[in-house]
């Protein structure tokens, strides 16, 4: 419900003259405001960022709101150098925005690159594991196994705490197969990144930001460096693993049919320095496909749009 019809669906006040009735209506606004921001999995507000300092100075990002809801996939387009990196690592918490706000509360914020950055001497496996890893640590809190440590001073203790790791370590290699599984990629956990193609390491990267338990994922053009057909098969992945679980999505690419092929919003960013010109809600119906009309009709309109936008500006 947008903020203009929770207003209009807020029962009324009693007849409330002038300054009390402005009072109340501005709470009822934040109120609002509140609810709709506590909906979001990931909202930013008039978020602008300039880099360096002095006469040096770059606005990349100029007040920008967007706001991705639970579980949904929003798919950010612009001109080459409009700042959708710039956004992402802001939202990831990476950089700080020079004003405005960007708000994740409560929620675990993955990101995910072009370049998987696997660590390449380790396996596909491993690299998953170390994520999983990573993040018992963090719900565990390093201090509880040293404390553990501590409290093993008799023998019966010891031998509890190295049982319990022995535990954890088959949860974690358990946990390992079962992300391997769901990326397809069930008998090449032993591989090294360089016995694997470029579809396939983009798909251990993706495990492994499934293995950080995020409830938000940002993908900064994953699969712009993949041939067409194993982006294809990627993007079904990527739905289908999408709809196994609530997973707000924040996609950039500049690839537009990819955008209309994925996205549930699309939102388009203007030539630097980058300002939300335009959005479109596509509507879900059944499996959509890179080579369908209705793809093509959307990525036509939004080809249309940023050609317009980059002309204004001379690109
Ligand atoms: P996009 O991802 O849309 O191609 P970026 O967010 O990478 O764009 O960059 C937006 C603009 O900000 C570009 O002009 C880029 O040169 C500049 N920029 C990006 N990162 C930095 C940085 N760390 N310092 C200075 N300028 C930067
Ligand atoms: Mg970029």
């Amino acid at each position: 419900m947008s903020l203009a019809d929770r207003q209009l669906a807020a029962p009324g006040p009693p007849a409330l003259a002038g300054s009390r009735l402005a009072v109340v209506q501005d709470q009822r606004a934040r109120d609002a405001e509140a609810a709709e921001a506590a909906e979001a999995a990931l909202e930013l507000i008039d978020v602008s960022k300039v880099y360096g300092s002095g006469g040096g100075t770059l606005l990349a990002l100029d007040k920008v709101s967007l706001s991705v809801a639970p579980g949904e996939f929003v798919c950010l387009i612009g001109a080459s150098g409009c700042g959708k990196s710039t956004l992402l690592n802001l939202a990831a918490g990476l950089d700080t925005p020079t004003s405005g706000q960007v708000r994740a509360d409560g929620q675990r914020v993955a990101l995910m690159f072009q370049e998987p950055a696997l660590f390449p001497w380790l396996t596909a496996a491993k690299n998953i594991e170390i994520a999983l890893r990573a993040r018992d640590a963090e719900r565990s809190g390093p201090a509880t196994w040293l404390t553990g440590m501590r409290k093993a001073w008799a023998w019966r203790n010891l031998r509890a705490a190295l049982r319990a790791r022995s535990t954890r370590k088959a949860q974690v290699r358990a946990r390992t197969a079962e992300l391997l599984g769901t990326v397809h990629l069930g008998g090449f956990g032993g591989k090294r990144p360089h016995e694997l193609s470029g579809g396939m390491r983009q798909r251990v990267a993706l495990a492994r930001a499934l293995a950080q338990d995020a409830d938000v994922l940002l993908m900064d053009e994953p699969f712009g460096a993949l041939d067409a057909m194993t982006r294809d098969l990627l993007h079904e992945e990527l739905e289908r693993i999408c709809g196994e679980r609530t997973l707000s999505v924040l996609f950039v690419t500049h690839n537009v049919r990819e955008a209309a092929r994925l996205g549930d919003r699309v939102i388009v960013l203007s030539s630097r320095p980058g300002r939300v010109i335009e959005e479109y809600t596509v509507p879900r119906q059944g499996q959509r496909r890179i080579d369908s009309a209705q793809v093509a009709e959307l990525a036509a309109k939004m080809t249309d749009r940023l050609r317009e936008e980059m002309s204004r500006h001379g690109n």
